[in-house]
């Protein structure tokens, strides 16, 4: 039962899931943690819940063309942590 820990790896191919709440409790428990611990992860969960967002806006109003380029800028950021992680992460 200690065995808490999940890899970043783990988190990013989960995120999605863990944001449409199709986790059990056990896995969603595990991402909330790793996610108060993983500034990195955090920052990414975030995102992707702010895209969903912008998403459904977007579906109802026009697709403004800077916003979706502001997401682009966003990922952009997003994926410039201080560490150099390896290419390919999400
Ligand atoms: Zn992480």
């Amino acid at each position: 039962m200690a065995l808490s820990e999940i890899s970043c790896e783990e988190v990013l191919s989960e995120i999605e899931h863990y944001l449409h709440g199709e986790l059990d409790q056990v896995k969603s428990v595990q991402l909330a943690e790793h996610l108060a611990d993983c500034p990195p992860c955090f920052e990414r969960a975030e995102f992707r819940r702010r895209l969903k967002e912008i998403v459904r806006a977007k579906c109802r109003s026009e697709a403004p063309e800077h916003l979706v380029w502001r997401v682009r800028m966003a990922i952009r950021t997003t994926r410039f942590p201080e560490r150099e992680g390896p290419p390919g992460t999400l």
